[in-house]
């Protein structure tokens, strides 16, 4: 049987995402402004018009990733604002394009980081969005500086393109690479919500019929045996009438925990829905079902009551038998045998040949 980890709050999980891509995007975009800079200097420098511009190249730089950083932190809409300066940043490098005169290897160093960047981020549409905002920012500048286009690249800006380069790439990679790894933790906590019944700790349904699917195989391919049982508490609508719906909660994750502890640990037991459960016994022959189920059956009623009425369970057994093909005909045959410890009167174990273990005791 397996047991319920502690209870995941997904909610809470959400919260701090938001605030995580703030952080993360604020020392990419230090790392790609600055970084970059070195990049445009080396590119003004290489046209004499250094001198002019590195005030805001400074404010490129450094102040821009800053402000950024100080407009969005602790804020409560972080994800929007960061949105905006995903936007600004497109504008800056787009503006820079323009003023270095399209200074070719520069400014497909930006693009290319910018376009790759926005399309993990926010996919084709952000891609277009950030092209077309590099496009007109370049524009303006390229107006305003008289449209003086020089794209020869000279070999120290090249060199000095290289810090970029090196360290951008790198660095978006391993960013990637760590919020997967994130997404595998998370798509696992998923998956284990789905197989854990919270309210009992035991196997869901779909869990629990997955492993008997996989019994049937086995049993078909090499002969396993395995036998199947289905459990339901007896008049479990009047201990709700009686003693309310919360007390009747209370007695399922006892008689939960009575099974689960009552098994060996190869045994499967899962909430089938409701009052019922079903354990599945591989190795186990029908016989030696019937005795395990009769053990479940004295462990619950004498360990497990509400308001001072011990709480009895109908158990049927059914041995997995050739002719069994589906699902269907095992659950069916251990369904027929508690229907028929129900119509016999509760409180007893039956096996899909009709024999009562025991009786009302
Ligand atoms: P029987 O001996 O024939 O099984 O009688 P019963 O009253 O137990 O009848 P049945 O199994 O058909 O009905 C089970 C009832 O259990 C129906 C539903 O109101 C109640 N129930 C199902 N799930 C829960 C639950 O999670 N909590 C509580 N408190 N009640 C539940
Ligand atoms: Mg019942």
């Amino acid at each position: 049987p397996i047991r319920a980890p502690p209870m995941p709050d997904l909610t809470q999980a959400a919260i701090p995402r938001g605030f995580r891509f703030v952080r993360q995007g604020a020392a990419m975009r230090l790392l790609g402004f600055s970084s970059g800079s070195l990049a445009l200097a080396a590119s003004l420098h290489a046209t004499g018009s250094l001198g002019t511009w590195w005030p805001l190249l400074l404010a490129t730089a450094l102040g821009w990733p800053w402000l950024a950083w100080r407009l969005t932190e602790g804020k409560p809409a972080p994800l929007k604002l960061e949105r905006r300066n995903l936007l600004v940043d497109g504008l800056i490098a787009g503006m820079w394009i323009g003023i270095i005169g399209l200074d070719l290897m520069p400014s497909a160093m930006l693009v290319s980081a910018l376009v790759m960047d926005r399309t993990m981020i926010g996919g084709w549409r952000m891609m277009w969005a950030t092209l077309l905002t590099i496009l007109a920012a370049c524009l303006v500048a390229l107006l305003f500086t008289g449209f003086v286009i020089e794209p020869h690249t000279a070999l120290v800006t090249m060199l000095w393109c290289l810090p970029f380069m090196a360290l951008y790439p790198l660095a978006l990679g391993a960013l990637a690479h760590f919020s997967s790894d994130k997404v595998r933790a998370q798509n696992r906590l998923l998956e284990q919500v789905v197989r854990i019944d919270p309210e009992t700790g035991l196997a869901t349904r779909q869990q629990w019929l997955a492993a008997v699917a996989e019994r049937l195989r086995r049993f078909h391919r090499h002969g396993a045996v395995s036998s199947m049982l289905m459990i339901d508490i007896d008049e479990f609508k009047k201990v709700n009438d009686t003693y309310g719906h919360l007390a009747g909660d209370e007695a399922i994750r006892q008689v939960s925990r009575q099974l689960h502890d009552g098994l060996r640990s190869v045994d499967l037991a899962g909430r089938y829905g409701g009052d019922e459960f079903g354990v599945l016994l591989p190795g186990t022959d029908g016989h030696a079902a019937m005795e395990v189920a009769e053990r479940l059956r004295l462990r619950v009623a004498n360990q497990v009551a509400v308001g001072g009425t011990p709480v009895t369970l109908s158990i049927g057994v059914a041995e997995l038998r050739p002719g069994m093909e589906g699902i269907g005909d095992w659950a069916g045959a251990a369904d027929e045998a508690l229907y028929r410890a129900k119509a016999e009167g509760r409180n007893r174990v039956c096996s899909q040949d009709g024999e009562p273990v025991s009786v009302a005791g």
